[in-house]
């Protein structure tokens, strides 16, 4: 075993992000490969093991690292996975299934709650011990960072921003519920309605920036909207007001000094913030808004590994300060 070195894996169910790094948070190798989660836990852990083996030879090192923190799609708790539907898993104690695998500490948390961890070591969080992280792609998702460490909340699913509530007769949402920020906001639901515009026979500026296979993104979307079409824009400026008042929601709960702000969605940036922004500032308290910033997410679809790193790092109490920004 390799005390000195510690492995980040972010558990996704198409792909493993996995990185090692040493005690001082330098990341020394990452690879990437394929969940295969429909072929059931044992293949999924057989192929985590072959990430940390793969991180480990691309670092020119022998044996398995000293520690492992790993972020999966779902509410955790003291290391059991409640659930994870794109894994198939419910109940399931991964941390007990992982150290017979690895015979490390492992430290499990929910890969939304990571990526807030890696942006507040790594990325834009940086020595704000108060803030709060939102990812915008496929969902919606979000994590806390409390005092310098993740809010979990009791049952692990703290910073489920994606649900909360924007519209009461809003669209129906994945969670069961209704009208919630991720069924407004989404890269998923501004396909959605987009699609929806077209069954009507609307939509024709959108149509046009689609690609050749003819599916509705809400790339394609943000596309047309660029291209100042008026439709696409209203998708964007409805998403941007949901995500705006979801913001103020969380910023007069906790009245962190950060928002960091991510995901795929955000590529389209210049059409989203202004009305986010503006909505954001009118809805939230006088005195959370002069102590909020609102910044853009520096690490990417790498947010969740380096905040796995982090943890893991925590394990072994090697440096997870703000002093070793990531190679
Ligand atoms: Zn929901």
């Amino acid at each position: 075993m390799q005390a000195n070195v510690v492995a980040g894996i972010d558990l996704g169910g198409t792909k493993i992000l996995t990185a090692v790094a040493d005690r001082q948070g330098r990341v020394l190798a990452e690879v990437r490969l394929a969940t295969e989660a429909a072929k059931g836990t044992r293949v999924i852990l057989q192929n985590v093991r072959r990430s940390v083996e793969q991180a480990m030879s691309k670092a020119e090192l022998a044996g398995l690292p000293g520690a492992i923190g790993i972020g999966v799609p779902g509410a955790v708790q003291a290391g059991l996975v409640h659930l994870a539907p794109n894994l198939g898993w419910q109940d399931y104690h991964l941390t007990e299934d992982l150290g017979q695998l690895f015979g490390c500490p492992i430290a499990v948390a929910n890969d939304a709650n990571l990526a807030a961890l890696g942006e507040y070591c790594f990325g834009a969080g940086q020595g704000s011990d108060n803030m709060v992280y939102i990812t915008v792609s496929t969902g919606v998702g979000g994590g806390i960072i409390y005092q310098g460490e993740i809010m979990a909340g009791v049952s692990g699913t703290a910073g489920e921003i994606g649900h909360i509530t924007i519209d009461p007769q809003g669209p129906r949402c994945n969670c069961g519920g209704k009208g919630c920020l991720e069924a407004i906001a989404s890269g998923t639901a501004i396909a959605r309605q987009a699609r929806e515009l077209a069954a009507q026979g609307r939509g024709q500026g959108i149509l046009s920036h689609v690609d050749a296979d003819g599916v509705i993104t809400a790339t394609a979307v943000g596309r047309a909207a660029a291209a100042a079409d008026p439709e696409a824009r209203e998708i964007l400026h409805r998403a941007a007001g949901a995500l705006g008042i979801g913001l103020a929601a969380v910023a007069n709960i906790l009245n962190p000094s950060l928002i960091v702000i991510g995901g795929g969605v955000m590529a389209m940036r210049e059409i989203i913030w202004p009305v986010m922004e503006a909505e954001f500032n009118a809805r939230t308290h006088r005195g959370a808004r002069r102590a909020v910033t609102l910044v853009n997410a520096a690490l990417g679809g790498r947010a969740g590994v380096l905040g796995a790193l982090a943890l893991a790092l925590k394990e072994v109490g090697g440096v997870t300060g703000t002093t070793h920004p990531p190679v």
